[in-house]
């Protein structure tokens, strides 16, 4: 239960004084729902103005704040604006113009009276004049203030409405007790919690008050999955230690490399404790991470339990499922697959030989951890390309159940430091830092789309000595319908060209239509496969060895690296092309220069976090997962360690939630709504 004193900013926002449905709605556009959400909702600057009786030039281009009086309005014709004329105290006249909104203009400002206008001062050919001042009756309400705050709106609402309902959450604001640990807040400088809001607000400018919000941020969410780890190690899992007489029996094309022999050790290691494994595996694409999840699972069943392998997608769970059936299957490992495809009596024979433990392994899509899928006793779980399976899902998985599984989360996505602290702070990290022998780096080349044609031609010959090849087509406008679109208008250009050799996925085909591409590309019937993104993650196919991205400016450095990672699977020397579309902006020419300079997928990674932000490399900018509202990338970077270190500091030396400055952490974890971790506190 949320504490008391934080009730008055999770009222909603109807509650403030003067917002009825009209402008609920408004503030509902930008995510405002709540009056913390207003307090939250920082503003980008501030405008200075300044107040005058008279106008002189060295106002011009400035915002100013003028006592005058209209004596002539004019209408123009046509489109034109209404021109109100005005004189100031100096006798200069001042040109008012307002398009559209004459009628009202005219009232707002009648001949002969004296008003009060606020806008930017502008010259006019030799004219002076304003453009849709706002307008104010002396006396009747307040004037501008000199400073002012500006904020992100919406079409509506003027910053002054919003200016006044941030004010009315503020004095919603209680003064809470301080959760940071004092010689960090004294180190730092900061004031206490509620100062620092006021000031984030009154003072954009000033950084200070604006860092230790995000700070307070970056807590909670540290403090959330330091407590997830120490709840879920507290419980008691099932040590598991294989006796290898499954694994004797494998018959591997190639011996392990020593990272992924390691990286086997490091989680053997792990699933031997009673304590569940809460294991991060961090492998760039290609770096062989399958056979990791291969052998820890058989680890699992050898200990007499079961396993399941999440995949993101119907396309990756297939894929999977074929290569742990031709392994397992000989060894006598039985291995079932579960989507949302299974349907009728396939699920419900999947069901029963999880229930009574006929079947070893499961893979499937997210439909393998629904609630009505019991297995007998699940060992182990294993969640390949997790960036879409977040922290909430982990505790669905780890935390409440009465004996967990131990948990293997492997990413291809290299996820710089801080991120990994702030999206999977509750994990051991292990990485394979090393590719399997034999790979020649990807050549990658960027071409404009105004040699498409040639790029064409390339494609035909690489075709007639037998090579394979990828063509993605792009995201258009983020709607999956038009990617599609773009994606059979590209695959109906290429059909023509090589009859009865092109293949199309994307996202709106049906899932054995899907896999019945995908089938024919792997098995070399289909020389081209065109695609959307949903190839992005895990897709093998060693004699592919082009990758043609179109419109790659559009795509994010982590999601290139991705899709390069594609090909350079096999032992021929592969190629990446990169079209471009134009013309090309400064950034997106130096994006395109990293991605041919460099294959370091942690570098790649770091420089697109720095661009777009952790929502793009992680995937979670839709589900909302761990975003961060105050902090900013740079922030974040920053901050996410010193907030470890606090939250760590809170757990093992200062009491826990239960102390005094654990109770005002709770506070603070309520405030960022990370209160899932409090809740699981009490229930574990
Ligand atoms: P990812 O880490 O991207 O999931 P995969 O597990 O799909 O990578 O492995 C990529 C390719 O490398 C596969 O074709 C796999 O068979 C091969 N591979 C994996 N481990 C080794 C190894 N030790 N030696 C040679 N090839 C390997
Ligand atoms: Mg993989």
């Amino acid at each position: 239960m949320r504490p008391d004193v934080l009730n008055p900013l999770f009222a909603e926002v109807e509650a403030l004084k003067g917002v009825g449905p009209q402008v609920a709605k408004l503030l509902h556009r930008l995510d405002l729902t709540r009056a913390v959400d207003l307090l939250f909702h920082l503003p980008t600057g501030a405008i200075e103005r300044i107040r005058a009786s008279a106008a002189n030039p060295s106002m011009l281009g400035h915002n100013v704040v003028l006592e005058v009086t209209p004596f002539e309005a004019r209408q123009s014709q046509g489109r034109g604006p209404t021109r109100i004329y005005a004189g100031d105290g100096n006798g200069n006249v001042i040109t008012l113009a307002f398009f559209n909104h004459g009628g009202w203009a005219k009232k707002q400002l009648p001949l002969g009276e004296t008003r009060i206008v606020s806008g930017k001062l502008e010259a006019y050919g030799d004219q002076w004049q304003m453009v849709h001042p706002e307008v104010i009756e002396p006396g009747k309400s307040a004037e501008p203030p000199l400073r002012e705050s500006v904020y992100p709106l919406t079409e509506g609402l003027t910053n002054r409405r919003l200016r006044e309902l941030v004010t009315a959450a503020l004095e919603r604001a209680p003064d809470l007790p301080e959760w940071i640990e004092p010689s960090l807040l004294s180190r730092e400088g900061w004031r206490p919690w509620r100062a620092s809001v006021a000031e984030a607000h009154a003072e954009p400018d000033t950084a200070d008050a604006r860092r230790r919000l995000a700070y307070d941020e970056i807590f909670a969410n540290q403090l959330a999955l330091q407590l997830l780890r120490a709840v879920s190690r507290r419980k008691r899992g099932i040590p598991l230690a294989g006796d290898g007489r499954l694994t004797e029996r494998l018959k591997l094309p190639y011996s392990l490399t020593g990272a992924q022999r390691r990286v086997v050790e490091e989680i053997r290691g792990d699933m031997a404790q009673a304590a569940p494994m809460l294991r991060l595996l961090q492998g760039d694409v290609g770096s062989g991470k399958t056979l990791v999840a291969l052998l820890a699972m058989l680890n699992a069943v050898e200990a007499g339990t079961q396993a399941a392998l999440l995949a993101p997608t119907e396309i990756l769970a297939r894929q999977h499922h074929a290569t742990l059936l031709k392994q397992l299957d000989p060894i006598g490992v039985r291995v079932a697959i579960l989507t949302g495809r299974e349907k009728g009596r396939a699920r419900d024979s999947v069901l029963m030989g999880l229930a009574s433990g006929e079947i070893d392994i499961l893979v499937g899509t997210h439909a393998i951890f629904q609630e009505k899928v019991g297995y007998r006793n699940l060992g182990l779980a294993v969640i390949d390309e997790q960036h879409r399976f977040g922290v909430s899902q982990r505790l669905l998985l780890s935390a409440k159940a009465e004996r967990p599984p131990h948990l293997l989360v492997m990413t291809a996505t290299p996820i710089p430091r801080t991120l990994t602290l702030t999206h999977y702070g509750e994990m051991d990290v292990s990485r394979i830092d090393e590719m399997p022998p034999g790979r020649t780096p990807v050549e990658t080349r960027v071409i404009s789309d105004e040699r498409l044609g040639d790029v064409i031609e390339g494609l035909a010959r690489h075709i007639a000595v037998g090579g394979q090849a990828y063509w993605v087509c792009p995201l258009v406008e983020e709607s999956e319908k038009s990617d599609a679109a773009a994606a059979e208008e590209r695959a109906a250009v290429l059909r023509q060209r090589f009859p009865g050799k092109v293949g199309l996925v994307h996202g709106r085909m049906k899932g054995p239509e899907k896999d019945a591409v995908m089938a024919s590309f792997a098995a070399n019937e289909l020389a081209v496969l065109v695609a959307t993104t949903v190839i992005e993650v895990g897709v093998d196919v060693p004699n592919a060895t082009l990758m043609i991205i179109e419109g790659a400016e559009r795509f994010g450095l982590a999601q290139l690296h991705q899709l390069r990672g594609r090909v350079g699977r096999g032992e021929g020397k592969s190629t990446c092309l990169l079209i471009r579309g134009q013309p090309l902006s400064e950034t997106g020419r130096a994006r395109l220069a990293l991605m041919r300079e460099t294959s370091d997928g942690f570098r790649i990674a770091e420089e697109d976090l720095k661009l777009r932000g952790p929502g793009e490399i992680l995937g979670t900018r839709q589900s909302g997962e761990a975003a961060f509202r105050l902090a900013t990338p740079e922030m974040v970077s920053e901050l996410a360690p010193m907030a470890t270190n606090d939250a760590q500091l809170l757990l093992d030396r200062d009491g826990g939630l239960a102390g005094e400055r654990g109770q005002a952490a709770r506070l603070c974890l309520y405030l960022f709504e990370r209160d899932q971790a409090v809740d699981l506190l009490r229930s574990g």
